[in-house]
C-alpha cells in the first residue's frame, strides 16, 4: 500500500513551530499583523478568508479584514493597499483572488509592497525566487516543498514533472524543485503525450484543475504523487465515473456524496494513485492545509525581517 502524505499533520507541525516565534515577537512589543482584503461576496473566497483569519487568530497574529464592495474600482483598491503599505503594524497584505472584472488585478498586486507581499506574487518576489534570494515564497508550492522534506522524500537528482504552469502553483513550484536540484519538466495543455512524460517522474505534481485526470497510466510505479487540484463534483454520475460501485474503495466516496450532495476530488485519480504510487497526498487533507500554514510562516518571517531579527 502507498504511504499517505498527511498534510494535516505537517500543517500542525508548522503551526506549532510558529507559536514560539509569535511569542518572541510579542515579547518585543511587536505582534505580527496580517491584513486581508476581500472584495464582494464570492462564497469560496469568503470560506478561504475565514479560515486564514481563524488560523492567524489561533496563532496570536493580529488580523484585519477589509471588505470593499463588489463595485470597488481599481483606484479605490489601490488607495486601500497604499494605506496598508504605510501601516507599520501590518506585516503581511493578502488580496484575495479573484477580483471583480472591472478591477485591474495585476495593477493591484503590483501595488502591494514587496516586503509585505505574503503571497509571494509580486514580480520582485518572483525575481527573488528565480534568483534564489530571500523573500516570501508562494504558499502552496512552499507547502509542497515542506511536505516533501518533512517526509524525507529525496528531491536532489530526482526527475520531477509538474503538470500546470500557473503563476501561483506550477511555475513557482518548478523553480523551487529546481533549487532543490531536481531535474524538472513543466507540462501544460499543449504538452504532447503527457502520460509518457508523467511516467518519467519520480515526483509527479498535478496542478491542473481537472478532476481525476491523472490516472494509472500517468504514474510510474513507486513515484511520489502530489495532488494540488481541488475540484468539486456536483453530480452523482461524475462521482460514479471516478468511483464505480464495483471498484474497491468506491463505496465510502459514494456514501459521502449521497450525504452532502457534493464531493471534493483532486486532479489525480484517487484509487489509481493508491494502487501505483509509493506515496501520495490525499484530497482533502494533503496540500490544502499547508497553504494557510505557509501564509502564517510568511507573515511571521515578514514581521521578523521588518524588525531585523532574521
Ligand atoms: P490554473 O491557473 O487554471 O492552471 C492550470 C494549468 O493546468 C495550466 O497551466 C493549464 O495549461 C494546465 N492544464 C489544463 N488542462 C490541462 C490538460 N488537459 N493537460 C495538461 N495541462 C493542463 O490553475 P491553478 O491556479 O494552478 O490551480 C490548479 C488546481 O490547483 C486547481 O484545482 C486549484 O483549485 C488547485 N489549487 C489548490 C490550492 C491548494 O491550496 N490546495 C492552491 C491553488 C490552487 P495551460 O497553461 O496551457 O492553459
Amino acid at each position: 500500500m502507498a504511504n499517505i502524505l498527511d498534510g494535516n499533520r505537517i500543517r500542525d507541525e508548522i503551526k506549532n513551530e510558529c507559536r514560539p516565534r509569535v511569542e518572541r515577537l510579542k515579547a518585543r512589543g511587536r505582534t505580527p499583523g496580517l491584513a486581508v482584503v476581500l472584495v464582494g461576496h464570492d462564497p469560496a473566497s469568503e470560506i478561504y478568508v475565514r479560515s486564514k483569519v481563524k488560523t492567524s487568530e489561533e496563532l496570536g497574529i493580529s488580523g484585519e479584514t477589509l471588505k470593499p464592495p463588489e463595485s470597488v474600482t481599481t483606484d479605490e483598491l489601490l488607495e486601500i493597499i497604499d494605506g496598508l503599505n504605510r501601516k507599520s503594524e501590518v506585516d503581511g497584505i493578502l488580496v484575495q483572488m479573484p477580483l471583480p472584472p472591472q478591477v485591474d488585478a495585476k495593477k493591484v498586486l503590483l501595488a502591494v509592497s514587496p516586503e509585505k507581499d505574503v503571497d509571494g506574487f509580486h514580480p520582485c518576489n518572483v525575481g527573488n525566487l528565480a534568483t534564489g534570494r530571500p523573500g516570501p515564497r508562494p504558499c502552496t508550492p512552499a507547502g509542497i516543498i515542506e511536505l516533501l522534506k518533512r517526509y524525507n522524500i529525496p528531491i536532489c537528482g530526482r526527475r520531477a514533472v509538474v503538470v500546470g504552469r500557473s503563476d501561483i502553483v506550477g511555475k513557482p513550484l518548478s523553480m523551487m524543485l529546481l533549487h532543490e536540484n531536481a531535474t524538472v519538466t513543466v507540462c501544460h495543455s499543449k504538452t504532447t503525450d503527457l502520460a509518457a512524460v508523467c511516467r518519467e517522474a519520480d515526483i509527479l505534481v498535478a496542478a491542473i484543475g481537472r478532476a481525476a485526470m491523472i490516472t494509472a497510466d500517468y504514474i510510474k510505479p513507486g513515484a511520489t504523487v502530489i495532488d494540488v487540484g481541488m475540484n468539486r463534483l456536483e453530480s452523482r454520475a461524475a462521482v460514479e465515473r471516478i468511483f464505480p460501485g464495483t471498484r474497491p474503495g468506491s463505496a465510502p466516496k459514494l456514501e459521502a456524496f449521497d450525504r452532502k450532495g457534493t464531493l471534493l476530488v483532486g486532479d489525480v485519480h484517487p484509487l489509481d494513485v493508491a494502487e501505483n504510487a509509493r506515496a501520495y497526498t490525499p484530497v482533502p487533507g494533503g496540500v490544502g492545509p499547508l497553504t494557510i500554514a505557509m501564509l502564517m510562516v510568511n507573515t511571521i518571517d515578514s514581521a521578523e525581517r521588518r524588525i531585523g531579527v532574521c
